[in-house]
């Protein structure tokens, strides 16, 4: 089954939950558009090489597409269209005003220099340029993309449309319209999701352990700030292995480590664990921060934490899901845990329109008033539905998309 399928499962659950009308559940379910683009980019070494690059639209009901650019050799028009359902649905429980797109392109970052990338990036922006825009649909960060490839996109843009053009994109360094709290923010926010869920559970956090699959952004910045709460971190992994120390791991120290010698592993006073093993490993919370796909039928059975927060974006497939649930696990799905990310981003658009910048307490005050006014309304309708929380941000992000439809006379 591809990932666009797979990720109907639960919004169908939802969408038999809440008996929602069939024409409206029809038009949720079908990506508005998907754009596909060649992308040729003169190499280093003078020959020419085509790239192809995605920019999907999923709904525009409540507001612009909004979702991330993701760079990366698994890229695929399924996986795009999937994410940026995804984000529809995350903007929705969120309560922003968006509605939700991706984009991608398919390559892999670690074999270009930084001149390729750079004339990729202007390659991706001149071919899709008419089909984004500030009111129309505004691109972010995702994997293996950030703040300096935001800029390189802002820059182009501009000069396509001859005028200053903040407003098109988020994620951006400060110099050219960023927001304070934006790197940090995904991360931010599934700290915020993962202590509601402690709650929940009746655990102290500064008794709680934790284990991080992932280092980029959003995992480094969830081990970092559950460290600052007062949970331990005893296991954080990369894509070169993971580590385990049961006396709890500094994340500030190990990003030390990491810039020195490019990965977590050989950190010191840590065990080389893998992968699957710091997956299962007997922890209040397992933050899965990496890809889609990492809890599976294979090893749900096999999961330990009491609470699984997801910073990835899929990390659980539907079979594993099932399992999950007859085991008692809280899972907080993606759509609400990483919601954070885009709700900064929602900050910094707002602060492009209005050319007017606000502090850093600010920024972190008001996304934490978001997301912990998201959890709840979630766990709400959760025992409302007697589903799970994944089901119930379905049926949050259904009720106000299809409100939205329904007052557009769309159905
Ligand atoms: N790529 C991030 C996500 O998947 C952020 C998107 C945004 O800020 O628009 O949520």
């Amino acid at each position: 089954m591809g990932l666009f399928e797979q990720s109907q499962i639960p919004l169908k659950a939802a969408i038999k939950a809440m008996k929602l009308d069939p024409g409206a559940a029809a038009i949720v379910e079908h990506p508005e558009r998907l754009l596909e683009v060649s992308i040729p980019v003169k190499m280093d070494d003078g020959h020419v090489e085509v790239f192809t690059g995605y920019r999907c639209q999923h709904s525009t009901v409540m507001g612009p597409a909004k979702g991330g650019v993701r760079y990366h050799q698994n890229v695929n028009a399924d996986e795009v269209r999937t994410l940026a359902f995804w984000m529809s649905c995350k903007c929705a429980v969120a309560g922003l005003p968006y509605g939700g797109g991706k984009g991608g392109i398919i390559v892999d970052v670690s074999k270009l220099s930084e001149r390729e990338l750079e004339a990729l990036t202007r390659g991706y922006i001149d071919k899709i340029a008419f089909f984004i825009g500030e009111k129309l649909d505004i691109p972010a960060p995702d994997m293996n993309t950030n703040a300096k490839i935001m800029g390189w996109m802002m820059d182009e843009y501009s000069k396509i449309k001859g005028q200053f053009e903040p407003g098109f994109i988020t994620g951006k360094d400060l110099s050219v319209g960023g927001s304070l709290g934006r790197t940090a923010a995904t991360g931010r926010g599934v700290v915020t999701a993962g202590v509601e869920a402690l709650k929940v559970k009746k655990i102290n956090p500064k008794k709680a352990t934790c284990a991080v699959q992932g280092f980029g952004n959003v995992g480094s910045w969830t081990a970092k700030l559950a460290h600052d709460a007062g949970l331990k971190v005893v296991a954080v992994s990369d894509v070169y292995g993971a580590i385990y120390n049961a006396k709890g791991i500094d994340p500030y120290d190990l990003e030390a480590h990491v810039k020195k010698t490019g990965s977590v592993t050989k950190y010191k006073g840590s065990k080389a664990i893998s992968n699957e093993e710091l997956l299962e490993l007997d922890v209040n919370i397992l933050f899965p921060c990496a890809m889609e796909g990492q809890i599976t039928k294979a090893n749900a059975a096999k999961i330990k934490a009491k609470i699984i927060c997801e910073g990835a974006n899929g990390p659980t497939t539907p079979d594993a899901d099932k399992i999950l649930d007859k085991k008692g696990i809280l899972l907080i799905p993606d759509i609400l845990a990483n919601g954070g990310g885009v709700t900064v981003s929602y900050f910094e658009w707002v602060q492009n329109l209005y050319r007017y910048f606000w502090s850093e307490e600010e920024v972190i005050e008001k996304q934490t008033a978001l997301m912990v006014k998201a959890f709840k309304e979630v766990y709400e309708l959760s025992k409302e539905y007697k589903v799970s929380m994944r089901v119930a941000a379905y049926i949050s992000a259904l009720s106000r998309i299809t409100k939205a439809m329904k007052n557009r006379g769309q159905f």
